[in-house]
């Protein structure tokens, strides 16, 4: 990876190595969401393909077969995954933001997002162990699309 990269290069500049290395492994993006009519509904619910306690999925090469709905970040598909957390650095530099200081590409590893809550291993559940009546009770987030963008402009 080169150097200090993300502060250099663009998104679509980036290698492989360097573009998977901007994922701190937060895993919010594989927490089950609706969008619906502009409004995103975030549950603490976790793909059925994440570890919860390492935030790893267990089938990365092929979890867009196992897993249609999930998600392909490129730098051409970022953009229109504006639900996508705040601290994700796919986002931030994306929005020409700068990596969170806690982000393991700074620190060298994720102990400081660890610290922070920056995780969704101690909070997120499994897919299996909630009844589709329960998902309310699951829901950890909700905004309208709209308003975000406009408190962002
Ligand atoms: S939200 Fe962003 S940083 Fe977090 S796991 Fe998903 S892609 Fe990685």
């Amino acid at each position: 990876m080169r150097e200090r990269f993300w502060e250099r290069y663009s998104l679509g500049e980036l290698n492989r190595k360097e573009w998977e290395a901007l994922c701190d492994g937060c895993g919010q993006c594989c927490l089950k969401r609706y969008v619906e009519d502009g409004v995103v509904t975030v549950y603490g619910i976790a793909c059925r393909l994440l570890d919860i306690e390492t935030v790893r999925c267990r089938d990365y090469p092929n979890r867009l077969k196992k897993v249609p709905t999930c998600h392909q970040l490129t730098p051409t598909t970022v953009p229109q995954y504006d639900w996508l957390p705040e601290t994700c650095a796919y986002r931030r530099l994306h929005q020409g933001k700068p990596l969170p200081p806690w982000h393991p590409l700074l620190v060298g590893d994720r102990s400081k997002m660890r610290e922070r809550g920056i995780t969704v291993s101690h909070y997120a559940v499994p897919k299996d162990s909630v009844p589709r009546r329960r998902m309310r009770q699951h829901v950890i987030a909700r905004w309208r699309l709209a308003e975000k963008k406009r408190a962002r402009a």
